[in-house]
């Protein structure tokens, strides 16, 4: 299994994840208990879709029922694999351009806010799972230059040919999980991180289904923020958490603003939140 973090990111800021979610001196967790702070990318961190959002890049014509049919179909990887392929042998348009492209997206207001202050806590340690790739998120993260805030990126990896054509990797190929696509089930790397034993609490934030594996894995002290009016809080409607098959707390926000407000708030969320 490949995590992204040590190859293509470089940026196991350990001085840095070192600083708190309080911000307060107080807060730096004199226990020694740490925190995983576990973020979905996209919908999550950014607004948009960053494979749709590279997909705008092909003229209407080609963003075709064909092509969008692949999504269901084949799954997300795929979809973005031939898009890239045709921009690049098509239209010309290789890395650069994407990066470009993937360096505009918006970040969900707050969102920026929540990151900053969760790598400022002396005791979380902060990553992202995602299903994304190693270039858009890493282009996206220098892009507010916050790649060092990050400790670790579990995504698939990029690569970039000599012709300036990028490819996209399955981080794994997996039959285990019907929940995830096969080529990343973010549920196998939660179950990883929490055996490692070094974490006393874990919060996850995501919007969507594949999340909810992730979020699966959780133990009663961990806290599951759902996207309130996404795909995942859509699908379990007003569904207690335990109905999901979720053991942990839950709570659900709109925006950045509103999760600060509500992990502060619960201290990192002692209760249910639905
Ligand atoms: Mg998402
Ligand atoms: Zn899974």
């Amino acid at each position: 299994m490949f995590a992204v973090s040590s190859r293509y990111f470089q940026i196991l800021s350990r001085h840095l994840l070192r600083r708190g979610f309080c911000q307060s001196a107080e807060a730096a967790n004199d226990s020694g208990g740490r925190i995983l702070a576990a973020i979905d990318f996209d919908k999550t961190i950014v607004q948009q879709d960053s494979y749709l959002a590279v997909s705008q890049l092909l003229p209407s014509a080609q963003r075709s029922r064909e092509l969008q049919e692949l999504i269901p179909q084949c799954g997300w990887l795929t979809f973005i694999s031939r898009v890239l392929q045709e921009l690049h042998s098509e239209h010309k348009i290789g890395s650069a351009a994407v990066g470009k492209c993937v360096r505009h997206m918006e970040a969900v207001p707050g969102m920026l806010r929540v990151v900053r202050r969760l790598a400022t806590n002396p005791a979380v340690d902060l990553c992202i799972v995602s299903d994304a790739n190693s270039f858009f998120i890493g282009e996206w993260l220098k892009e507010y230059a916050i790649e060092d805030l990050v400790a670790s990126v579990y995504t698939n990896p990029a690569s970039i040919e000599a012709n300036g054509e990028l490819l996209i990797l399955p981080y794994e190929e997996q039959t285990e999980c019907d929940l995830c696509p096969a080529n990343l089930c973010k549920g196998s790397v939660m179950r990883e991180l929490i055996r490692s034993g070094r974490y006393d609490r874990v919060v996850y934030v995501g919007d969507s289904c594949n999340d909810l594996c992730a979020m699966q894995q959780l133990r009663a002290e961990d806290v599951a923020c759902i996207r309130r009016g996404y795909e995942l809080h859509n699908e379990l409607g007003t569904a207690a958490g335990g109905q999901a098959g979720l053991s942990c707390s839950v709570l659900t926000w709109r925006d950045g603003h509103e999760l600060e407000e509500r992990l502060m708030e619960n201290e990192l969320g002692a209760r249910p939140g639905y």
